[in-house]
């Protein structure tokens, strides 16, 4: 009897402990995810991803209109794809570097699931009038697709491939083809629901791994040539399912892992604090005397943080 009331009680504490934003963002926001798969004979590995949050996160934070989403939303996937191909503490940064009106899209992301970006165009919104189709491609425009990889040893490695269509999936799959001589068949995008908000957002990767024989890759190229479009399978109840049975048919395969991925930036005041550091002495007192302090806004999420008189000070305290 009383054995049993304390557990009752115990778990009543339980209960009251769980912190609420936890058991909110569990029931209704879910988490996104990576899986990765390979085909059971070792020839073809898969990587299937729901993005949704994180490209939510992203529109939130930077206020995105149509256009602008899906750009910033398909390079945080593409990004999301090579920080997964990597190992160890890894970071990508792809720099989508188009010549038209969306200007610049800078993405970064890490071998532990983080990723942060922004479009320097945040306010793109146009759409096809018959179809209400968001349009993307033409206001990348040509360019280059840049990806920096980081390895931590202070000397990141650049490779660059030009723009193919500026529709980022294309471009993504061209870069893999070229610059890391893996075929690669990519689908990626993001769907916008009726108030141009993000519905789902996701995408898959189909590499072929050294001794794939020749009829196997002929078998997976059709299947993906004949596969529903991407926008077709986001829209699938189960997205993450859908894409899987989409890439593999009936062949039989393993799931290897699942991990989760989020929008997550990486900024902190003490960042900031070091980069006005290396400002000459003379702007800080500028800021100082005529501004009576400063105010730093991160590019990739939009937090903004203050200095006050009393933090300039200290740094130019430290410069004399
Ligand atoms: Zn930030």
């Amino acid at each position: 009897m009383v054995r049993g009331r304390t557990t009752k009680s115990l778990s009543y504490e339980i209960l009251i402990f769980v912190p609420l934003p936890f058991l909110f963002y569990v029931t209704i926001k879910g988490m996104d995810k990576i899986i990765k798969t390979i085909s059971e004979n070792g020839a073809f590995r898969a990587y299937v991803l729901d993005s949704t949050e994180t490209v939510r996160t992203a529109q939130e934070k930077h206020q995105t209109l149509a256009s602008s989403t899906v750009a910033l939303g398909r390079t945080l996937i593409a990004s999301q794809i090579l920080a997964a191909n990597e190992k160890g503490d890894t970071k990508i940064t792809v720099k989508v570097l188009g010549t038209s009106s969306l200007g610049a899209i800078i993405t970064v992301a890490d071998t532990k699931g983080t990723v942060k970006g922004y479009v320097q165009n945040s306010g793109v919104d146009i759409k096809k009038t018959a179809t209400g189709e968001v349009l993307v491609g033409p206001f990348v425009g040509n360019g280059e697709f840049l990806v920096i990889t980081d390895y931590g040893t202070g000397n990141p490695y650049h490779s660059m491939t030009p723009l193919v269509s500026g529709e980022i999936g294309e471009d993504l799959a061209f870069y893999l083809t070229e610059s890391q001589q893996t075929p690669s068949a990519i689908g990626l995008n993001v769907l916008l629901d009726t108030n141009d908000k993000v519905k789902v957002a996701g995408g898959f990767l189909l590499q072929v791994l050294p001794g794939a024989k020749e009829e196997e890759i002929t078998r997976f190229e059709k299947r993906i040539q004949e596969m529903p479009a991407i926008s077709t399978l986001l829209e699938s109840e189960n997205h993450i399912e859908a894409l899987l049975s989409a890439i593999y048919g009936n062949e039989p395969y393993k799931r290897l892992s699942e991990e989760e991925l989020r929008f997550q930036c990486d900024c902190s005041k003490e960042r900031f604090l070091n980069a006005l550091s290396s400002l000459p002495k003379s702007d800080l007192e500028e800021m100082r005397d005529e501004d009576h302090g400063a105010e730093i806004t991160c590019q990739f999420c939009q937090s903004t943080y203050h200095f006050d008189e009393k933090d300039l000070e200290e740094l130019i305290r430290d410069k004399s």
